[in-house]
């Protein structure tokens, strides 16, 4: 393929150890097969860093990954996939992120960027088309990632470069770290910004000049433009194009307490109208219809004149572990840990944790550097905050919950709860429904909501008679939604066709919430994608080959971990996965209250395990499901290393 549609057609190479970059011609076999962003990033890590490499150690990678429909006018082509080994968790690390990167690196001609070794000294990556060059970041060391924007953009006289960096969190390799785009788009998970750290990378920058051309411009242009029409007529569009995930807070934290009481989905409280005297103005990522996100400003009170970008539903949701509720305050919480470059549903996580020890007399100001962890204390969570990205005193310990409980001791292992490594908060187990308990303990990146999507009655915004049409419609079930505790193998058959649905938006290039994972409906459907990828390439894709490269993906992310050691009994929820281990209750959860049994959940997962080809007792694909979809390579080298099931 000379004349590349769709896709850039070139990989850099940045070589840290000495100093070079090179260019790589992209192949068509290559694009054809893994289709973009992570289904290309994921293959290269799979075949570079085994289960010998560190994920701090120079021979870990980090890839930054582009979708062919990515700088286009498809629908939320914006994003950008950041992949590597996670430090946290020592599996396989993917994070997303919007903002205007990802595009910009397309407009500079590259699908990939692959990063390995390790500079000697502090450096950051200008891309400027063909020109890529390593330079001196040791004026940028130490600085905020807002800083750290400014400068770079002052230096490369640029306001328009788009930069890509760490803060002090990722510099210190802290397992809360992530990576920036703009304001605070953040790549948030499995601590990839202490693998920047680790090799001493402070950003990336990158400026182009160039267009991405689509194979059939005016189907793909008609195309583009049904499709924004069409989300338009989705009952969540009005929510989301207003408020972003922020709604999706309002179900779980008060809407779940008075349907608790019985009362009708029209009464539950809208909590996100709280909102509106923050919110000033809707913010877009590159080319987006749905601007889901916002530029806030605090208006009164202690935090009077804070303003920044964001916030997601998760610092509103998680607030409450560390006894607080102020919108005002998330947005301070939410521009401190934008600037200092960590992941800002951590500290709720590990400060929660922390602030509950405390409670119970398992730590005292002794080992708090002298802090009173009192629930609802906003300026100690702020100090606090600041000593996780610094790994300052007990912030070292704070930085990872199920780290610094086995640095602790004391029992306090046990108001850890974690999928995979990966803390979810306090002793939560996601124990409510088995489909979203189910989504969130498979995932390979571990703990992951968004790597598939929460039910569809989780959202206020679809009525019952709209879930029962659904459920007919795509289950053949009007009942489906409404069954979620029981072992319904269809909660499997959900969570599998999710997940594919959004590995399609991560190799695209595209938004999750672009996509009929979220706007029900009127998102992009399956279909639709096929359409916008054979008009945007010129490679003709069927539904069935997206599908299967979707596939392709999840099963080399699964071989990745397994050759990690992860099997079942990972894919459990954290109750039952410690009861499995220990051969007991965990201690901190009543068994009681959950609405569904092991036997329950083993049911489901072995259905999930069916679907995906994989093996019933452990979890690792199959050499038949390999072969099928193209990754005999891979069912070798798990033979090889001993663990390919029989
Ligand atoms: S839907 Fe929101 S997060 Fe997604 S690309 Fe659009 S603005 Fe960005």
């Amino acid at each position: 393929m000379t004349n590349w549609y769709g896709w850039a057609g070139t990989i850099l190479n940045v070589d840290l150890t000495n100093m070079k970059t090179s260019r790589e011609p992209l192949t068509k076999e290559f694009a054809t097969k893994y289709i973009g962003g992570g289904g290309f990033a994921t293959r290269i890590l799979y075949d570079e860093v085994g289960p010998e490499v560190d994920p701090l150690a120079p021979e870990n990678i980090i890839i930054i990954g582009q979708g062919p429909l990515s700088g286009t006018v498809a629908p939320s082509g914006s994003r950008y996939d950041l992949i590597s080994k996670s430090p946290l968790t020592g599996i396989y690390a993917r994070s997303n992120g919007g903002g205007f990167f990802g595009p910009e690196m397309k407009y500079a001609g590259y699908d990939l960027i692959v990063i390995r070794g390790k500079a000697e000294k502090p450096v950051y990556l200008w891309i400027n088309d063909e020109y890529a060059e390593l330079k001196d970041a040791s004026h940028l060391w130490g600085k905020d990632t807002w800083t750290t924007q400014r400068m770079i953009q002052d230096e490369l006289r640029d306001p328009e470069v788009q930069v890509l960096k760490i803060g002090p969190s990722g510099e210190n390799m802290g397992y809360s770290s992530c990576v920036i785009a703009n304001l605070g788009r953040a790549a948030g998970r499995m601590s990839i910004g202490a693998v920047w750290g680790s090799k001493n990378l402070k950003a990336v920058a990158a400026k182009g000049n160039k267009w991405v051309s689509v194979a059939r411009p005016k189907e793909f242009m008609e195309l583009c433009q049904a499709l924004i029409e069409r989300a338009k007529g989705d009952p969540m569009y009005d929510i989301h194009t207003s408020y972003g995930t922020s709604a999706w807070v309002t179900y779980p934290d008060l809407a779940a307490e008075q349907k608790a009481k019985g009362q009708p989905r029209e009464e539950h409280p809208l909590w996100y109208t709280n909102l509106d005297t923050l919110y000033d103005k809707n913010v877009a990522c590159f080319g987006c219809a749905l601007h889901c996100s916002h530029y806030y400003s605090v208006k009164s009170g202690k935090y009077k004149g804070t303003a920044g970008e964001g916030f997601e539903n998760g610092p509103l949701a998680r607030c409450r572990l560390v006894g607080v509720s102020d919108p005002a305050f998330v947005c301070e919480i939410n521009n401190l840990c934008n600037q200092l470059g960590l992941n800002v549903q951590a500290p709720f996580y590990n400060i929660g944790w922390a602030m509950q020890l405390y409670q119970d007399g398992i730590i005292t100001r002794e080992d708090t550097d002298g802090l009173e962890l009192i629930r609802g204390n906003e300026e100690i969570i702020l100090q606090l905050v600041y000593k996780i990205a610094y790994r300052e005193g007990f912030g070292a310990l704070l930085d990872d919950s199920t780290r610094g409980a086995k640095m602790l001791g004391r029992g306090s292992d046990e108001y850890v709860s974690h999928h995979k490594g990966h803390t979810m908060g306090g002793t939560g187990g996601r124990l409510s429904d088995l489909r979203t308990t189910l989504n969130s303990a498979v995932a390979t990146r571990a703990s992951a909501g968004v790597q598939s999507q929460t039910r569809p009655d989780y959202r206020d915004q679809y009525p019952d008679e709209h879930l029962r049409k659904l459920g007919k419609e795509r289950y053949d079930d009007p009942e489906v939604f409404f069954r979620q505790d029981s072992p319904d193998p269809k909660k499997a058959l959900e969570v599998y066709e999710n997940e594919n649905t959004f590995a399609l938006c991560d190799m695209t290039g595209t938004c999750h919430f672009a996509s009929h994972q979220t706007l029900i409906t009127e998102g992009v459907h399956d279909e639709d994608f096929a359409q916008l990828m054979s008009t945007a390439t010129g490679v003709d894709f069927s539904i069935a080959d997206l599908t299967r490269a979707t596939e392709r993906k999840n099963l080399l992310e699964r071989s990745f971990n397994a050759r990690e050691g992860i099997r079942r009994i990972d894919d459990y929820p954290y109750p039952f996965h410690y009861q499995l281990k220990y051969g007991k209750q965990h201690p901190r959860y009543d068994y009681s209250t959950f609405k569904f049994s092991m036997e329950d959940y083993d049911q489901v997962l072995d259905e999930y395990y069916r679907l995906r080809g994989c093996d019933q007792a452990t979890g690792i694909p199959t050499r038949e499901k390999l072969e099928a979809v193209g990754l005999k390579d891979v069912a070798e080298d798990l033979e090889r290393r001993g663990i390919l099931p029989r």
